[in-house]
């Protein structure tokens, strides 16, 4: 939906084991020094050290991170109404981009990293559902589901861990489809 070619997929080998950062480390600085630095090979040195910063977090935090607050001490949303569930796992809300996104991770397993952010935000802010619900969905549906990232982001688009999003907050998503950040 938004460009196959805009990121590099590396997520399923390193979800799944299959591939090292240290593997894509050293490949990366071996490309910069034959062929210079560039913008977009430095995005992806910025992005592993995100998913280290989720790794490391997770191994912090461990247990906490499945507790009912996780670990923040604001209880999380607890409404859940089936049918909008339905709704959002089907893509059939009332939000063309969320639909569009939710038929995508159906269809193929995977969608971008601003798509999540939007349909995560879509079933906590929007819809009101528990962001527990929307963290199960993708775990069973992600081909490169990680424990450590996915359910993190899930919880803090809830507030639980790391303070409220500013995604869809108190705006229609046809409002601000752009504007995130
Ligand atoms: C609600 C939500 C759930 C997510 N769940 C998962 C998940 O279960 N598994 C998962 O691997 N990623 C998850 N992400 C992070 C991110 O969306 C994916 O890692 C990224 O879209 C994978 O595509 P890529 O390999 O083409 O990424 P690229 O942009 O090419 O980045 C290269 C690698 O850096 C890491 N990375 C990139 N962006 C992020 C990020 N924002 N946070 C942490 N690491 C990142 C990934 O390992 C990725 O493979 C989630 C994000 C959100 C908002």
């Amino acid at each position: 939906m938004d460009g196959w070619d805009n990121s590099t997929k590396f997520s399923p080998w390193l979800s799944n084991g299959c591939l090292s950062v240290r593997q894509i480390y050293s490949d990366l600085k071996a490309y910069q020094a034959k062929n210079g630095r560039n913008e977009s090979s430095d995005w992806i040195f910025f992005e592993l050290l995100w998913r280290e910063f989720f790794q490391w977090n997770a191994y912090i935090h461990s247990a906490q991170l499945f507790r009912f607050r996780g670990v923040k001490s604001t209880p999380p949303l607890t409404s859940f109404y089936a049918e909008r569930f339905q709704k959002w796992c089907k893509g059939n809300t009332p939000f063309p981009l969320v639909n569009a996104s939710m038929n995508q991770l159906s269809r193929t397993g995977y969608i971008s990293n601003r798509a999540r952010q939007i349909v995560a935000s879509c079933l906590v802010n929007e819809l009101d559902l528990d962001w527990r619900y929307g963290a199960a969905y993708f775990e069973q549906q992600l081909l490169d589901y990680d424990v450590a990232v996915n359910r993190v982001y899930h919880a803090s688009l809830e507030e639980t861990h790391y303070g409220k999003s500013y995604l869809f907050r108190g705006q229609r998503p046809s409002h601000r489809f752009m504007l995130f950040t």
